[in-house]
């Protein structure tokens, strides 16, 4: 079974296989907030507490099927996750780690609505993290599910790591150099993303 995703405009496209495998976890990290201001639009990203909602899977999962000359890829500093997104329309893909041995990819909710509808493959919020800096208490705690099952998925990724499935991914080459040009967005910009994700509301 695949989930199909795709930016607001429709010019990148992909899927994400197995998604019963993925973990559906809200970020509150101000790194993500920062993020969602950098990239303009937080409103389509962030919930009211400054959340961002995100399927954790392994990236070996996770296929472009059209509109690939669109990603692109930000980091906050150079040495912070790949922050991948579509050019085209500013919308949010994935976070990766900067080593590809670890083939982790934090998909972003804002591409997984449609076509398919998200809700229906990643019924609910398994677990809340980095809630210390949220803009007021999320809702429960972090589900001990949801960590067991985080748990479970970064172990997958460890054992994937050893027998070289890293190799398949959408957002590495075959020496595991990024896909798309990696920038790391001006200290200036950074400083004023975050100071405008410290604000209430948006
Ligand atoms: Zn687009
Ligand atoms: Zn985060």
């Amino acid at each position: 079974m695949s989930h199909r995703f795709q930016c607001r405009c429709g010019q990148l496209q992909g899927q994400v296989d197995q998604p019963g495998r993925g973990v559906r976890v809200v970020c509150y990290c101000k790194d993500c907030q920062t993020y969602a201001h950098l990239l303009g639009h937080p409103e389509r990203v962030l919930d009211p507490l400054g959340g961002t909602d995100i399927v954790a899977t392994d990236s070996r999962y996770v296929r472009f099927t059209a509109g690939t000359q669109a990603l692109a890829c930000l980091s906050l500093s150079p040495r912070g996750l790949l922050r991948w997104y579509a050019k085209c329309c500013d919308t949010p893909i994935a976070a990766t780690p900067r080593n590809w041995k670890l083939p982790y990819a934090g998909m972003v909710h804002t591409c997984l609505s449609q076509p398919d509808s998200l809700a229906q493959a990643f019924p609910q919020v398994q677990i809340r993290v980095n809630t210390q800096s949220a803009k007021d208490k999320p809702p429960g705690g972090a589900g001990v599910r949801g960590m067991a099952r985080l748990t479970a998925l970064m172990l997958r990724l460890i054992a994937s790591r050893l027998r070289g499935g890293y190799r398949v991914s959408p957002f590495f080459d075959a020496q595991g150099v990024p896909v798309a040009k990696v920038v790391v967005a001006p200290r200036a910009s950074v400083e004023q993303a975050r100071l405008a994700g410290r604000r209430k509301g948006f």
